[in-house]
């Protein structure tokens, strides 16, 4: 293999393989490491691909807008065939449901009506009329099943929501991966799978390349970390970690699969739902299935891991999603032992990405994507793309942010805004929300 590269990226999940491919077309001669055998194998491979707009800045709404243009045209993006096939996007529409814990949703219609996104104030009989099977009693706060109450409505109920049209999933976030990673070899990046990267290398301040596991050095002047839930220990190996005002950790998170509420076709009329009041959101899936996950409500316990060390059995966190959104959905059959995943989150104090250089000349990173970023991979490669070059051409980040223009919204976007120094950003739902 050729190992004369401009810029290594550690790793070849989504936002990997998207760096990859914005780096390319560029003319950069990069060259994507993974230890895993496939692109998308990672936590990108179970991940729930959901696309949504709603977000609880500015700055993320507007990016998870840009976004979504992408993954609508995700051929055009891309440009390339792949011989397995593209992903589909399925434009489903999502609901989220108002609520105390969400004040009513009113920020967030202040950034929808900001960008000029679509979007519909929905009724209690409106919600009834998409999706009947829903009971609009009001539950909060989200308990655990143990809790005497559970179960029992508060004696309030749900107000309304909104209903964003500019919404749904992609079909196989693995295969979008490798979709992904064929567009960057059509422009000349490499790829080299079941390649684990055991040191960082450098010299007078600047990185120089990296050594695999089987002692091989791979040399290039630029370093980017992609290694989503292994974030952390890449940043420790290149003596970054300690330079940092926030850290990234893996969080264990479970996400259930199960059959969607009896007598509604859930995989042609089905919406996504995001509801703070039962602290679960859930997305149609096909089969008349649903996947169900936690928004991360008080009463889940964070389970923070090691990447190489947790378990990947599912336990009573899975059962007890799906029993806080059967309060929801009353006719959502309640497996003894639903079927799902478990996989990680690299999350950051704030739930809000680091898209940043670091003290280290050369060395780069797209990291603690929180739960929150398979639906930002594609801008998040552009946005890599500009920090990278401007930062190579001499420009101090830290001091002098690199502005990104969202191309599709013509708007700037303040890169200082993912920055690894940043001031935790309490305007976050310190959620997967993001
Ligand atoms: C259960 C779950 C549900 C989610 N749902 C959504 C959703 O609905 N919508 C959304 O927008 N986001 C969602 N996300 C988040 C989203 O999936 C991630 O933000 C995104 O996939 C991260 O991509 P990545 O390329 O940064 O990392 P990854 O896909 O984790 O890729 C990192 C790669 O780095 C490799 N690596 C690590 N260390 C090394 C090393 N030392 N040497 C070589 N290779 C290494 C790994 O093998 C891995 O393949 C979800 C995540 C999970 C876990």
């Amino acid at each position: 293999m050729n190992k004369n590269y401009d810029a290594i990226i550690i790793g070849a999940g989504i936002i990997g393989c998207c760096t990859a491919f914005e780096m390319a077309k560029k003319g950069w001669k990069t060259l994507n490491i993974d230890k895993l055998a496939a692109a998308g194998y990672g936590s990108t491979g179970y991940s729930c691909a959901i696309i949504r707009t709603h977000y609880s800045t500015l700055d993320g709404t507007a990016l998870a807008y840009e976004n979504f243009f992408h993954w609508q045209d995700w051929p055009g993006y891309l440009g390339v065939e792949d011989e397995l096939g593209h992903a589909i996007f399925r434009q489903c529409g999502c609901v989220i449901m108002k609520t105390p814990a969400n004040n009513g949703l009113k920020h967030m219609i202040g950034y929808m009506n900001a960008l000029e996104i679509p979007w519909h104030e929905l009724r209690p009989e409106d919600i009834l009329k998409k999706m009947p099977f829903m009971d609009l009693n009001s539950y909060s706060p989200p308990k655990l099943p143990d809790d005497p109450a559970f179960g029992e409505p508060n004696g309030g109920s749900i107000e309304g929501g909104l209903h964003f049209p500019c919404a749904g999933y992609m079909s196989d976030p693995q295969l979008s991966t490798h979709n992904a990673q064929r567009a960057a070899e059509a422009h000349g990046a490499k790829f080299q799978f079941n390649a684990e990267i055991v040191a960082i290398r450098q010299d007078k301040g600047r990185v120089t390349g990296v050594t695999l596991a089987d002692g091989t050095d791979i040399d290039a002047p630029v370093v980017i970390n992609i290694a989503g839930p292994h974030s952390s220990k890449i940043n420790e190996m290149a003596g970054v970690a300690e330079t940092m005002a926030l850290t990234t950790r893996a969080l264990r998170e479970e996400v259930a699969y199960i059959p969607g509420p009896q007598g509604f076709d859930i995989e042609n009329e089905g919406m996504i739902s995001s509801d703070s009041d039962v602290g679960s959101y859930s997305r149609p899936e096909v089969g008349n299935r649903i996947l169900v996950g936690s928004e991360n409500p008080e009463c889940d316990p964070h389970e923070w891991v090691d990447p190489d060390n947790y378990s990947t059995d599912p336990t009573d966190q899975m059962r007890y999603q799906v029993m806080r959104l059967a309060q929801r959905m009353p006719t959502l059959g309640i497996p003894e032992h639903p079927t799902g995943i478990v996989s990680l989150y690299d999350v950051t104090p704030d739930w809000i990405p680091i898209y940043d250089k670091s003290d280290l000349d050369g060395f780069y990173m797209a990291i603690g994507s929180s739960g929150n970023q398979y639906k930002n991979a594609p801008v998040a490669g552009k946005m890599m793309l500009e920090l990278i070059e401007s930062c190579e051409k001499g420009q101090d980040h830290d001091k002098e942010p690199v502005t990104y223009i969202l191309e599709r919204l013509n708007r700037p976007l303040d890169l200082g805004f993912f920055s690894r120094n940043r001031e935790i950003n309490n305007e976050s739902s310190f959620s997967v929300l993001g």
